[in-house]
């Protein structure tokens, strides 16, 4: 089957030139409740905007770890990534690396993890919860004015394995999850990248996602950073498994303050080690549903007509 898996590797990953042409992505939840959920902005409106490209021209750290090669991912069919258990798209080369950060977006974590990104000239796939996508909206817009890659990670963060769920709440997870990012973007389609929680797979909605053609993302190499106890291990767990195994889509948490803080540090040993990170981007954006953009619309937390303070729209006149 080897001539057949070369077709079909061909056929989704293609490589692209640096800085060209990019289209966007969308992100999920997680279990841990908000710790205090700002207002999120005005109802999204229907204009899309062109991410900036991440450029070398913007770079100002000759010494940046920067973007080795852009790979375009064609999604129909729903391909899926990551050796631990998608074992078709051997696509990245000796010590290649993808940098992939869940849960997001989160205060201060995430602008912190986009700092450190920003300083090594380099870039991530952010896939984000729906759920703290509306919360933090504007973090998640800088995290595409950066020029990353948003994907998303479900609604709520629900195992999709769970057999409490029925089949329509799975799918509900699903769709959610991509409108609720394209809503915190201003109506901006986030990438047809999926990545399910704990990295639990139900076969029924692997086979739906293909249907959706959305590409779903497991990893090569996980850094179990939330189990972490400081950002050096973070650091260490990472760079071991790393020099193993030579190459890899790494599973990383911006929600995670020990990510926050190891990412600087990691980005450096990465460098140092010899590693190139790989960015990839969709061929074309998610379309989203539109039955669950406007029961997103629906939501009560989500603001839809004004956000005017309080004090300017009610006036105590008589008590
Ligand atoms: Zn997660």
């Amino acid at each position: 089957m080897r001539i057949a898996a070369g077709l079909i590797f061909a056929s989704v990953v293609s490589l692209c030139v640096s800085g060209g042409a990019w289209s966007q992505t969308a992100t999920g939840p997680t279990a841990v409740p908000p710790a205090a959920p700002q207002a999120a902005p005005a109802a999204a409106p229907a204009a899309a905007t062109t991410p900036a490209p991440l450029s070398k021209a913007a770079c100002t750290n000759p010494d940046a770890l920067g973007i080795a090669r852009v790979v375009e991912i064609d999604t129909t069919g729903g391909p899926g990534f990551g050796f631990e258990h998608f074992k078709q798209l051997d696509f990245l080369r000796d010590h290649e690396v993808v940098l992939t950060f869940d849960d997001g977006p989160w205060i201060g974590n995430t602008p912190a993890v986009l700092k450190a990104l920003a300083d090594e000239c380099t870039t991530g796939i952010f896939f984000s919860i729906g759920k703290h996508a509306t919360y933090y909206p504007e973090i998640l817009r800088q995290v595409l004015a950066a020029g990353h890659t948003i994907g998303s990670h479900t609604w709520s963060h629900a195992t999709l394995t769970n057999k409490k769920l029925t089949e329509d709440q799975r799918k509900e997870e699903i769709e959610k999850g991509f409108s609720a990012v394209k809503w915190a973007l201003d109506g901006v389609s986030p990438a047809p990248f999926f990545r399910f929680p704990a990295l639990q797979h139900p076969p029924e909605m692997v086979t739906y996602l293909g249907t959706r053609n959305i590409a779903i993302f497991s990893c090569d190499l996980d850094s179990f950073d939330f189990k972490a106890r400081n950002a050096q291990q973070v650091i260490d767990v990472t760079m071991k498994k790393l020099d193993k195994l030579g190459k890899g889509i790494i599973l990383l948490h911006d929600f995670h303050k020990h990510t926050a803080e190891a990412l600087p540090e990691l980005l450096r040993r990465l460098k140092a080690g010899g590693y190139k990170v790989v960015r990839m981007i969709p061929k074309a954006p998610v379309q989203t549903l539109p039955q669950y953009d406007e029961e997103l619309l629906k939501d009560a937390k989500l603001p839809t007509v004004s956000e005017r303070p309080v004090s300017s729209v009610v006036q105590t006149i008589s008590e």
